[in-house]
């Protein structure tokens, strides 16, 4: 019989977990992952009977402590005011020697004190990230392409990492990676394939609403743009169809910033399907409405956002 829903392998029986902030439990579940150290920075003793989840790179207290480590980029360094990207949290740069070595020591000890350790931020802050001297040094004597040496760096790292939970703590290991299945190597020095061997299981974290919408619309941008390769990619945002609710369909602010999204993941023409003319006027008149949106959508990236918000502000003429 032919795979009905997937290829691959699957657990024997599916388990159900929580996964929490407070080291607390709730009733009636197969298994805990407990927040030790999240992407704030602030780190709890781990639980005997929760596994520990650690964010290595995103770490707004280190970031504090040591403003230097920040991860660097051309368009400014991965602070979490930076809007040029979707950074959440502060991102350290990948190769801070003293950050990795602590944070290998840490992992270690927190595996041992519970049933294993799964991982987030074990990744380059996002496209462009590190442009650091030690970074540009150590890529120039590597001798590969950008992209590949940031994939190395990941990967080494991660098969250190691995080593200290797996090997000495003889711990379970989880990989946690951003819900980016097809361009997380340009965006992450991510390659699944050199990560799989390294880990028990992969962990993808979903349903932010920090980036829900505009996180998936902008992925799907890359992932087509990747695929599609040299052809122009045109992308039709839905505003308003024959017999919609009002209420179920995009908000215009929505819109507005999928659009800037998805511009500066380098779509190459957008269009906006109404069922007719008088619904499109009313999603132009609502788009020059928001003045103080279309303000903070500058700050979201370089020349393609530029051209989007330009090209918005011009129906001022049309909606008088
Ligand atoms: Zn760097």
């Amino acid at each position: 019989m032919p795979p009905i829903v997937f290829q691959g392998k699957r657990c024997i029986k599916m388990k159900f977990g929580t996964y929490m902030f407070l080291p607390e439990k709730a009733e009636g579940f197969d298994f805990n992952l407990f927040r030790v150290k999240p992407e704030v920075g602030r780190r709890m003793p781990p639980r005997e009977d929760s596994y520990s989840n650690i964010a290595i790179f995103g770490d707004n207290v280190t970031a504090r402590n040591h403003p230097d480590w920040i991860s660097q980029s051309p368009l400014g360094p991965a602070w979490r005011t930076n809007n040029n990207f979707n950074v959440r949290w502060d991102i350290l740069c990948h190769t801070q020697p003293e950050h990795r070595a602590e944070q290998l020591d840490y992992i270690e000890d927190v595996a041992r004190h519970s049933p294993g350790v799964w991982l987030n931020s074990i990744h380059f802050a996002e496209h462009g990230h590190c442009t650091c001297p030690r970074c540009n040094e150590k890529w120039q004597k590597s001798g590969l392409s950008w992209l590949e040496w940031r994939r190395k760096e990941v990967t080494d790292y991660m098969a250190e990492v691995s080593e200290r939970v797996r090997d000495r703590a003889k711990k379970k290991f989880v990989i946690g990676v951003l819900p980016d299945p097809v361009t997380s190597y340009e965006r992450f020095g991510i390659n699944f394939d050199d990560l799989a061997p390294l880990t028990d299981e992969f962990l993808v974290v979903m349903f932010s609403k920090n980036y829900a919408t505009p996180w998936y619309w902008e992925m799907l941008t890359r992932a087509f743009k990747k695929t599609f390769k040299e052809v122009p990619l045109n992308i039709s945002l839905y505003v308003f169809g024959p017999g919609d609710d009002p209420k179920e369909v995009a908000t215009p602010a929505e819109l507005l910033t999928v659009s800037v999204r998805m511009a500066r993941a380098g779509v190459d023409n957008l269009l906006y399907l109404t069922e007719g003319a008088s619904q499109m006027a009313d999603f132009q008149k609502a788009a020059v409405d928001k003045v103080e949106l279309r303000e903070r959508l500058r700050t979201y990236g370089g020349k393609p956002v530029q051209e989007y918000l330009d090209f918005v502000k011009s129906w001022d003429k049309i909606v008088q």
